[in-house]
């Protein structure tokens, strides 16, 4: 089957990855510089095309992608006319909060611990989030939550769960609600259901098992499936989504096994370009044996098209999703949305 042109588009903008904005000053909307997630600490732009859309991170020097305000984004001495798209808070339609900006974990390809430390940490309370989404309610379509572990993951869970609560209580069940946490014991995916959570996120990072242990030292792989595998229960279909890393160094296989593992439970897998963050780039480098590298676009592409079967077969839709990655898919090629 022939891919569309904008999705091989999108796909070579998600291989480059940034963007350079000569004049700041004239971008429509003020760059997103979020505390977690793929381009933690770095300044981010949302473009849309043909109902698609893509993230990309600022750039100091135009080396073959750049915007131009009013024109569109020249990239690789073509023109292609995109349309700015304002990010709410994180991404656009959604607060995507982070809870807490420390993390006592150190994944390698993770920048999250590297921003905060003791002295700057940031926690939001309850009440705290509840005032942010109510400041933003008319442009948002849903609630997403992650956080970093400063202590234990019990705690980080309680937290959230207390954050899903507030609010459920204060906007009922106008918001959709989905949370992205590091669990660790049956009881936490229980809590946050119980709490009013609609979707979870439980990232598997890396579905190879060499890979993980490289890159998650302090993680458990087993334990760690198997959290996916019981929020699928408790969730459901189409309610739960997890991040599998492509660019780790890992088996090319192994991505789209671990796509398929996942749909048979009903989870929906992120199949997520590295980003080489500048801060963790030497670490992950060294680690890996320099065999981290963002994918290119033939194989973003290639992994979407087999996860796309592996859905349609299994009957799970990614459309179905109301918040976080699958809603968004700026970062992704996302089957059965962009192709
Ligand atoms: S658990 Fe790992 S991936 Fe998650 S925030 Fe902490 S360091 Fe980052
Ligand atoms: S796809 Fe996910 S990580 Fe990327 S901008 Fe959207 S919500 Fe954030």
């Amino acid at each position: 089957m022939s891919v569309p042109k904008a999705t091989l588009f999108k796909a070579r903008l998600l291989e480059h990855g940034k963007v350079y904005v000569a004049n700041k000053k004239e971008l429509a909307y003020i760059p997103d510089h979020s505390t977690a997630g793929p381009s933690a600490g770095l300044d981010c732009v949302f473009f849309g095309f043909e109902k698609k859309l893509v993230r990309l991170s600022l750039s100091p020097m135009d080396d073959g992608c750049s915007y131009i305000p009013g024109e569109g984004l020249r990239f690789q001495g073509e023109t292609y006319p995109v349309v700015e798209v304002e990010s709410v808070l994180h991404c656009p339609r959604q607060a995507f909060l982070n809870l807490d900006s420390n993390c006592r974990y150190g994944c390698l390809f993770c920048a999250t611990p590297l921003l905060s430390s003791h002295v700057n940490r940031r926690v939001m309370r309850d009440e705290v989030v509840v005032r942010i989404v109510e400041r933003v309610r008319r442009r948002i379509e849903g609630v997403a939550l992650t956080t970093g572990v400063f202590d234990t993951p019990e705690e980080s869970v309680k937290h959230m769960a207390r954050v899903v609560k507030a609010l459920r209580e204060h906007f009922g069940d106008s918001l959709p609600i989905g949370v992205e946490p590091l669990v660790t014991e049956k009881r936490h995916v229980n809590l946050l259901y119980e709490a009013g959570a609609d979707e979870i996120k439980v990232n598997v990072e890396s579905f190879d098992p060499k890979t993980f242990r490289i890159v998650c030292p302090e993680l458990d792989y087993r334990l760690n499936l198997e959290m996916v595998r019981y929020a699928a229960e408790v969730f459901g279909d189409n309610r739960v989504c997890s991040n599998i890393i492509v660019g780790l160094g890992e088996p090319e296989a192994s991505v789209d096994e671990g796509a398929r593992v996942l749909a048979d439970w009903g989870v929906v897998a992120s199949l997520r370009p590295l980003t080489l963050h500048p801060l963790v780039m030497g670490r992950l480098n060294e680690a890996t044996g320099g065999r981290a590298a963002r994918p290119n676009a033939d194989r973003m592409i290639r992994h979407a098209l087999k996860h796309r079967d592996v859905l349609e077969e299994r009957g799970i839709d990614t459309r179905k999703f109301k918040t976080m990655c699958l809603k968004c898919t700026a970062c992704d090629i996302v089957p059965q949305k962009d192709l």
